[in-house]
């Protein structure tokens, strides 16, 4: 046994990372950490080890000598995640998804039907629905009329992805990886479903995937309701939602962190994203249930088949 389990209450629920990466260091660490409902048990890594956390190179290794860990949490890119997860729920093992939750749709639901046969928990997370402000939002904009729709998620590639080849790759989606949080929260907060009607992507021409797109999305309601996503972006980062309704306009601001009505700052809660995502998926445990949305992947995919693509200057990083 190591340290890190040695320090945490028993009864915590024992949890594997694998793909000790930026996501995995920047957030799950330090969250599993804080959990009182899990304990860091083990890291899968084909390079990185973690201080006092036992270490496997392989799943495979690590599924037959800890077949006392009942959990995984899969930080590794969407275009790997389908065999390593497909594996673990084989083996016995509740699954967490980082976002995306696959490559493509099919092997989502896929994995949520493999999970339902096992008596399994699958958790495809959306860390940007744990943002503070998502939650009022929502609960503000449901009994409302929603007028127009307008999402701007604009950032710098370089700033925010040094050196993540895998992003470019097909499966990588390109700048949907982070326009997807934005579509997270729009799934998650629109009072009515929405479905898109037109898109334009633009592609690097020595790149498989989007450096920006536009989407256009229909309802029931007529609203205008658009997207703008865009790795180009230098100085100010943007992540913004803006709702007008018929009773005041909502400002959802740095991907869900803050939220303003009508110009005026509104109250919720400290950032707490990942511990949420802790929380949530502790209570799925309990309850026996799967979480699985594939609504922003479906937008996504549906951008990649209605999608307009034009194709600009090559990204050299
Ligand atoms: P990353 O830093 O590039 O790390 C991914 C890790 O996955 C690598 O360090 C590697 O770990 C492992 N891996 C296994 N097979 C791989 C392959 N074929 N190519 C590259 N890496 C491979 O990526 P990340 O930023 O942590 O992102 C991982 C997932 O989390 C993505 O789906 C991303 O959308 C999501 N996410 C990222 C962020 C963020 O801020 N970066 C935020 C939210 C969600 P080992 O060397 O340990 O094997």
């Amino acid at each position: 046994m190591t340290v890190t389990e040695q320090t945490k209450d028993a009864t915590a629920t024992g949890i594997a990372i694998v793909g000790v990466g930026k996501i995995a260091r920047d957030q799950h660490v330090p969250s599993i950490g804080r959990s009182s409902a899990f304990r860091l048990a083990a890291t899968v890594s084909r390079n990185a080890e973690l201080d006092g956390v036992e270490s496997f190179a392989t799943l495979e290794a690590f599924l037959e000598a800890r077949p006392d860990v009942p959990a995984v949490a899969l930080c590794v890119p969407p275009q790997v995640r389908f065999d390593l997860a497909w594996a673990a729920l084989q083996a016995g093992r509740h699954v967490l998804l980082e976002k995306p939750p696959g490559a493509t749709l099919a092997e989502v639901e896929t994995l949520a039907g493999l999970a339902a046969e096992q008596n399994l928990t699958l958790f495809a997370t959306w860390h940007s629905r744990f943002a503070p402000a998502v939650a009022p939002a929502k609960a503000w904009l449901a009994s409302r009329t929603i007028r127009s729709v307008r999402i701007v998620w604009k950032e710098d590639v370089r700033r925010w992805h040094p050196g993540q080849e895998w992003i470019w790759e097909a499966g990588g989606i390109g700048v949907f990886d982070p326009g997807i949080n934005a579509l997270s929260i729009l799934t998650e907060i629109m009072p009515l479903p929405v479905h898109l009607s037109g898109a334009q992507l633009t592609f690097p021409e020595n790149r498989d995937t989007p450096i920006a797109a536009s989407l256009v999305f229909s309802n029931s309601a007529g609203a205008p309701v658009t997207a703008e996503f865009d790795w180009r972006q230098t100085g100010p980062q943007s992540w913004d939602i803006t709702v007008e309704t018929d009773d005041g306009t909502l400002h959802l601001s740095a991907g869900g962190a803050t939220m303003a009505i009508d110009g005026r700052k509104a109250d919720h809660g400290p950032e707490a994203e990942y511990d949420g995502i802790y929380v949530r998926f502790a209570e799925l445990l309990r309850k026996g249930e799967s979480e699985v949305d594939v609504s922003p992947l479906r937008h996504v995919a549906d951008a990649f088949m209605l999608g307009k693509r034009i194709v600009t200057d090559p990204f050299i990083e």
